[in-house]
Protein backbone atom coordinates (compact mmCIF):
# COMPACT_ATOMS: atom_id res chain seq x y z
CA UNK A 1 0.00 0.00 0.00
CA UNK A 2 1.43 3.53 -0.85
CA UNK A 3 1.49 6.27 1.42
CA UNK A 4 -1.17 7.79 -0.86
CA UNK A 5 -3.42 5.49 -0.35
CA UNK A 6 -3.53 5.36 3.61
CA UNK A 7 -5.08 7.96 5.56
CA UNK A 8 -2.35 8.69 8.24
CA UNK A 9 -3.04 11.66 10.87
CA UNK A 10 -0.14 11.47 12.94
CA UNK A 11 -1.34 14.21 15.28
CA UNK A 12 -4.57 12.45 15.84
CA UNK A 13 -3.53 10.49 19.23
CA UNK A 14 -1.73 13.78 20.42
CA UNK A 15 -4.94 15.80 19.88
CA UNK A 16 -7.31 13.42 21.63
CA UNK A 17 -5.54 12.83 24.32
CA UNK A 18 -6.07 14.38 27.69
CA UNK A 19 -5.37 14.86 30.75
CA UNK A 20 -8.80 15.07 32.47
CA UNK A 21 -12.20 13.95 31.37
CA UNK A 22 -14.97 15.80 33.39
CA UNK A 23 -18.12 14.13 32.74
CA UNK A 24 -21.32 16.55 33.15
CA UNK A 25 -20.88 20.27 32.64
CA UNK A 26 -22.97 21.05 35.77
CA UNK A 27 -22.12 23.15 38.19
CA UNK A 28 -19.82 19.97 39.81
CA UNK A 29 -18.20 19.72 36.69
CA UNK A 30 -17.49 23.26 35.42
CA UNK A 31 -15.95 23.82 39.21
CA UNK A 32 -14.05 21.13 38.18
CA UNK A 33 -12.84 21.94 34.85
CA UNK A 34 -12.14 25.30 35.90
CA UNK A 35 -9.71 23.48 38.44
CA UNK A 36 -7.93 21.41 36.15
CA UNK A 37 -7.39 24.05 33.23
CA UNK A 38 -6.55 26.46 35.59
CA UNK A 39 -3.44 24.34 36.85
CA UNK A 40 -3.03 23.49 32.88
CA UNK A 41 -4.29 20.28 32.05
CA UNK A 42 -5.40 19.81 29.35
CA UNK A 43 -9.52 18.94 29.81
CA UNK A 44 -12.15 17.50 27.62
CA UNK A 45 -15.86 18.21 29.49
CA UNK A 46 -18.46 15.83 28.01
CA UNK A 47 -22.42 16.65 28.38
CA UNK A 48 -25.48 14.63 27.42
CA UNK A 49 -28.15 17.70 27.54
CA UNK A 50 -29.39 19.71 25.25
CA UNK A 51 -27.11 23.34 24.47
CA UNK A 52 -28.19 25.87 27.53
CA UNK A 53 -27.51 28.95 27.27
CA UNK A 54 -26.83 31.49 29.32
CA UNK A 55 -29.49 34.08 30.31
CA UNK A 56 -30.84 33.06 26.76
CA UNK A 57 -32.11 29.92 27.79
CA UNK A 58 -34.08 31.22 31.08
CA UNK A 59 -37.15 31.79 30.18
CA UNK A 60 -39.10 32.02 32.71
CA UNK A 61 -36.53 34.11 34.85
CA UNK A 62 -37.67 38.01 33.99
CA UNK A 63 -41.50 37.40 33.62
CA UNK A 64 -43.75 38.40 36.06
CA UNK A 65 -46.63 35.73 37.50
CA UNK A 66 -49.02 37.00 35.96
CA UNK A 67 -47.50 36.62 32.72
CA UNK A 68 -47.57 32.96 33.43
CA UNK A 69 -50.86 30.97 31.61
CA UNK A 70 -51.20 28.98 34.54
CA UNK A 71 -50.24 32.05 36.97
CA UNK A 72 -47.38 29.88 38.29
CA UNK A 73 -49.23 26.60 39.06
CA UNK A 74 -48.29 23.26 37.39
CA UNK A 75 -51.39 21.86 35.68
CA UNK A 76 -53.01 18.20 36.28
CA UNK A 77 -51.23 17.15 33.81
CA UNK A 78 -47.58 18.32 34.45
CA UNK A 79 -48.02 16.83 37.99
CA UNK A 80 -49.14 13.33 36.59
CA UNK A 81 -45.98 13.30 34.84
CA UNK A 82 -43.93 13.80 37.45
CA UNK A 83 -45.55 12.72 40.51
CA UNK A 84 -42.38 12.32 42.92
CA UNK A 85 -41.61 15.97 42.52
CA UNK A 86 -44.98 17.62 42.77
CA UNK A 87 -45.17 15.99 45.76
CA UNK A 88 -42.77 18.48 47.17
CA UNK A 89 -41.79 22.41 45.86
CA UNK A 90 -40.73 21.71 42.67
CA UNK A 91 -44.08 21.50 40.85
CA UNK A 92 -44.71 25.00 39.99
CA UNK A 93 -44.76 26.52 35.96
CA UNK A 94 -41.85 28.63 35.79
CA UNK A 95 -39.26 25.48 36.17
CA UNK A 96 -41.94 22.27 35.22
CA UNK A 97 -39.61 22.52 31.53
CA UNK A 98 -36.36 21.79 33.70
CA UNK A 99 -37.81 18.32 35.51
CA UNK A 100 -37.58 15.33 33.58
CA UNK A 101 -40.40 13.54 32.39
CA UNK A 102 -41.00 11.27 35.34
CA UNK A 103 -42.38 8.25 33.12
CA UNK A 104 -39.17 8.33 30.68
CA UNK A 105 -36.74 8.56 33.21
CA UNK A 106 -38.59 7.57 36.85
CA UNK A 107 -36.97 8.91 40.31
CA UNK A 108 -37.90 5.67 42.59
C1 LIG B 1 -35.74 23.43 39.12
C2 LIG B 1 -34.52 23.50 40.01
C3 LIG B 1 -34.28 24.66 40.73
C4 LIG B 1 -33.16 24.74 41.54
N1 LIG B 1 -32.95 25.91 42.22
C5 LIG B 1 -31.84 26.04 42.95
C6 LIG B 1 -31.56 27.26 43.61
O1 LIG B 1 -32.32 28.23 43.53
N2 LIG B 1 -30.41 27.34 44.34
C7 LIG B 1 -29.54 26.29 44.46
O2 LIG B 1 -28.52 26.42 45.12
N3 LIG B 1 -29.81 25.12 43.83
C8 LIG B 1 -30.92 24.98 43.10
N4 LIG B 1 -31.18 23.78 42.46
C9 LIG B 1 -30.26 22.68 42.69
C10 LIG B 1 -29.04 22.80 41.82
O3 LIG B 1 -29.44 23.04 40.49
C11 LIG B 1 -28.27 21.48 41.93
O4 LIG B 1 -27.96 21.22 43.28
C12 LIG B 1 -26.99 21.55 41.12
O5 LIG B 1 -27.27 21.89 39.78
C13 LIG B 1 -26.29 20.20 41.18
O6 LIG B 1 -25.11 20.34 40.44
P1 LIG B 1 -24.35 19.09 39.85
O7 LIG B 1 -23.18 19.61 39.06
O8 LIG B 1 -24.06 18.14 40.96
O9 LIG B 1 -25.40 18.36 38.93
P2 LIG B 1 -26.13 18.89 37.63
O10 LIG B 1 -26.29 20.37 37.61
O11 LIG B 1 -27.35 18.04 37.52
O12 LIG B 1 -25.11 18.53 36.47
C14 LIG B 1 -24.89 17.23 36.03
C15 LIG B 1 -24.65 17.33 34.51
O13 LIG B 1 -24.15 16.08 34.06
C16 LIG B 1 -24.79 15.75 32.84
N5 LIG B 1 -24.72 14.30 32.74
C17 LIG B 1 -25.29 13.38 33.53
N6 LIG B 1 -24.97 12.15 33.14
C18 LIG B 1 -24.15 12.30 32.06
C19 LIG B 1 -23.49 11.39 31.21
N7 LIG B 1 -23.60 10.07 31.39
N8 LIG B 1 -22.75 11.87 30.20
C20 LIG B 1 -22.63 13.21 30.00
N9 LIG B 1 -23.22 14.13 30.78
C21 LIG B 1 -23.99 13.67 31.81
C22 LIG B 1 -26.18 16.29 33.00
O14 LIG B 1 -26.81 16.49 31.74
C23 LIG B 1 -25.91 17.61 33.74
O15 LIG B 1 -25.69 18.67 32.84
C24 LIG B 1 -32.28 23.66 41.64
C25 LIG B 1 -32.52 22.49 40.92
C26 LIG B 1 -33.62 22.43 40.11
C27 LIG B 1 -33.86 21.18 39.29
Amino acid sequence: MSADTVNVNGKAKANNTYDAIVIGSGISGGWAAKELTGRGLKTIMLERGRNFEHLKDYKSAAKDPWEFEHRGSATQAERKERPVISRGWGAYEPIMDYWANEQDAPIY
